[in-house]
């Protein structure tokens, strides 16, 4: 049978960079993580969070790695191949071979949370500011590697977040995104991808938030969820899935911070300066959500106001996010502050027929030869 062998990592002397090999079938990768600050503690289980998922959906039936493993921890990885193989009857299962079972005992450290900036991870942050040590960001996730310029203004803007909020920001740069995109769906593996930074702090935090989607539908398919987040933990390390209340909600609540309004980026694209293009699905969704709430006109992080035609044109919106779409809509006609927005939101999710479509042609038609 195929197996993903990891070789043993190599850990620089200041603790801030890991490289490690692993083989996935006959092909050699290289997975580095580099942080900035936080030292790093290589552990199994970092390292098979990091290819859980390759080898689910590449169906390869083996993870070996020749470290101990703590047995909570493999547990856990039962159930989250459960969750998975529920979702997708054609991921394979798979054993893990290691060097034995460790016993480690629990340390209160830290709590943090991982921070991206956008409306989620502000919520999980900003709800429980009071229990939050320290947030971190990870590099190489949202943002590809190649895309430097973005990357330094996105670095820029966490400085800023850090001084203004009065809060530590580690970063992590990774390619576990490169990684898991070429044997995995980024979809479902970015929860696990997580994690393996989460392991890899444990010298620093024993306690870390991961930000839930702001679906309103609870059982939404999905890498960071209820049912999975917790199953990561280690007795060192402990994941839990932050409140699953929607982004409306949540634009809501992070409005009420003022250094939130020009630091949010909620982008799916590089813009040319700032830190929103502001036409993207996910810019104009974030904007429409931020005039339901009546704060829109705070905010300064959009490179463009929000432009109705491309919102009407809009194609692409997923099923699940249509789904707020709909309140949004009932808010927005109730309060009639933004009443394009609605139009065009309307014409989105309720779509003319098609027989309406052909009576209105015929009537220009009719009124075209009457002339
Ligand atoms: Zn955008």
């Amino acid at each position: 049978m195929e197996s993903i062998t990891i070789q043993p990592g190599r850990l620089t002397e200041d603790d801030l960079r890991l490289e490690v090999e692993i083989w996935v079938g006959g092909e050699k990768c290289e997975l580095y993580y580099l942080s900035d600050e936080a030292k790093l503690q290589p552990c199994a289980e970092a390292l098979i969070s990091a290819t859980l998922l390759a080898a689910m959906k590449q169906r390869i039936g083996v993870i070996e790695i020749d470290l101990p493993v703590s047995p909570e921890f493999l547990a856990g990885i039962d159930q989250i191949q459960d969750v998975f193989q529920s979702w997708k009857p054609s991921y394979g299962r798979v054993e893990i071979r290691h060097a034995g079972l460790k016993q480690t005992d629990p340390g209160e450290k830290q709590t943090g949370v991982f921070f991206s900036a956008g409306v989620d991870s502000y919520y999980a942050f900003l709800s429980r500011r009071d229990q939050i040590n320290a947030l971190i960001y990870l590099d190489g996730f949202d943002i590809p590697l190649e895309d430097r310029a973005m990357r330094r203004r996105m670095r820029e803007n966490l400085t800023e977040i850090s001084r203004r909020f009065d809060i530590p920001i580690y970063i992590i740069e990774t390619n576990v995104r490169q990684f898991q995109e070429k044997f995995a769906n980024w979809g479902f593996s970015h929860g696990s991808a997580i994690a393996s930074v989460g392991h890899l702090l444990a010298g620093e935090f024993s306690h870390l938030f991961l930000a839930s989607g702001g679906s309103p539908d609870p059982n939404r398919r999905y890498g960071v969820h209820a049912e999975l987040d917790p199953q990561w933990s280690s007795p060192r390390v402990r994941f839990e899935h932050d409140t699953n209340i929607d982004r409306i909600q949540k634009s809501r609540f992070i409005s009420q911070f003022e250094p939130v309004h020009d630091t949010l980026r909620v982008c799916l694209r590089s813009p040319v300066h700032g830190l929103n293009c502001g036409y993207c699905e996910k810019c104009l969704r974030s904007m429409v959500y931020l005039q339901v709430t009546g704060d829109y006109e705070k905010y300064t992080v959009f490179e463009r106001p929000l432009e109705l035609n491309r919102l009407a044109k809009y194609k692409r919106i997923g099923a699940s996010d249509k789904d707020l779409l709909y309140p949004a809509l009932t808010m927005l006609e109730a309060e009639n502050n933004y009443p394009d927005t609605a139009k065009a939101l309307r014409k989105i999710l309720y779509p003319p027929s098609l027989v309406k479509k052909l009576i209105v042609q015929g009537r220009k038609i009719r009124k075209k030869l009457s002339l």
